[in-house]
């Protein structure tokens, strides 16, 4: 039905191109994979594509964007649900839309949060290395019990909602902060408060905010000045929400007990590659593996088979959708969503 209809995967793995196929039965579009990310000097594999599909790292810059719009490409599809890499003024200014993936799987984003909080307190992955050793000594390894400890969410959409189910069900006590308080969130008993008593209350303290011109390292001297000392920190959100220089030294001070980090303000360059082979030359990344209390992933919170059907299933939809004549409002990005 939609043969004609030509689309650029930029930043294709593996797993990309699976679920796409599956999803592109219903939908038959003339799909090529790119291994590259969409950049200023990977742009001229966009041209003559009428849709380039792109993904968090992808860097859809003014420039970017025009040289698009000049060879042909009428539709930007985020198969995310961030969208903090695309210059959507620039976007707006020649015409070119934007959509994305708003709710693919707020679960999987939330259960991960809370496996890095899991992993962090008990210390799963020292014991896990230690027995394989033979080494069944537990110094160094006691947790904490979560039950009747505050959780501060900062950020109460699909993803933090989520986590607050989840940690209400641990008996924790949870505050949050969100400039759009949700009434679900009141219902279930949740303390809508100020950042810095957010701060200051909490002993687990997690990100599920976007990021954005305002957000950019929310979590910076300040902020990390009125938290509780040996606090618990956890980003699945975006990298930039934390000044990772400030986030070290909080580290090495001891106010920050525990890091757990699914995203890095740097991360396009390391992650979703295997680099095993190759010296990293982030001194500040490297700087975050050397400490015991620190837990990374390579931005995997979405990773799981059902958000990835609805990632496929719902990009090649908005697609269809544009050629058909509208994307469902919930799906298009518009400066109305960075206001
Ligand atoms: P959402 O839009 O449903 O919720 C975001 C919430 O943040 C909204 O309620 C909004 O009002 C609130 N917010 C905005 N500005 C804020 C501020 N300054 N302070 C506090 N709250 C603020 O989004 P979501 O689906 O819950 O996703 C949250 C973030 O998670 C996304 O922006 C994305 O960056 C990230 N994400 C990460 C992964 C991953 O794999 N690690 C996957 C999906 C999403």
């Amino acid at each position: 039905m939609h043969a004609k209809i030509k689309a650029a995967v930029f930043g294709t793995q593996s797993y990309d191109r699976n679920f796409l196929e599956q999803a592109n039965r219903a939908h038959r579009f003339q799909i090529s994979y790119f291994e590259a990310s969409l950049n200023p000097s990977t742009c001229k594999l966009a041209h003559q594509f009428d849709v380039v599909c792109v993904f968090v790292n992808d860097e859809l810059s003014r420039a970017v964007i025009e040289e698009l719009w000049q060879h042909g490409t009428k539709l930007i599809a985020l198969r995310c649900s961030g969208f903090n890499n695309v210059d959507l003024k620039a976007a707006e200014a020649i015409g070119m839309k934007v959509c994305r993936v708003p709710a693919y799987s707020p679960a999987a984003v939330a259960e991960h949060a809370v496996a890095l909080m899991l992993a962090l307190n008990r210390k799963i992955y020292r014991s896990h290395n230690r027995v394989r050793e033979s080494n069944f000594s537990l110094e160094g390894l006691l947790g904490f019990s979560m039950e009747g400890l505050t959780a501060g969410i900062v950020g109460t959409g699909a993803i933090g909602r989520n986590v607050i189910r989840i940690l209400q069900g641990f008996g924790m006590k949870v505050v949050a902060h969100d400039p759009f308080p949700n009434e679900d969130c009141r219902k279930m008993g949740v303390q809508y408060v100020d950042l810095n008593e957010l701060y200051a209350q909490s002993d687990i303290i997690s990100l599920h905010l976007p990021l954005a011109r305002e957000t950019y390292h929310l979590i910076g001297k300040e902020a990390i000045g009125q938290m509780k000392t040996g606090v618990m920190l956890i980003n699945t959100s975006r990298g930039a929400l934390i000044d990772t220089r400030e986030v070290i030294r909080g580290l090495k001070s001891g106010r920050i007990g525990y890091l757990g980090l699914d995203v890095y303000e740097e991360e396009g360059d390391l992650f979703f590659q295997d680099l095993s082979n190759t010296v990293i030359q982030d001194d500040v990344f490297a700087r975050l593996l050397t400490f015991p209390n620190v837990v990374i992933s390579a931005h995997q919170a979405f990773f799981t088979r059902e958000a990835l059907t609805v990632i496929a299933e719902t990009t090649l939809k908005n697609i269809a959708d544009f050629f058909n004549g509208g994307i469902d409002s919930r799906c298009l990005v518009t400066l109305e969503h960075v206001k």
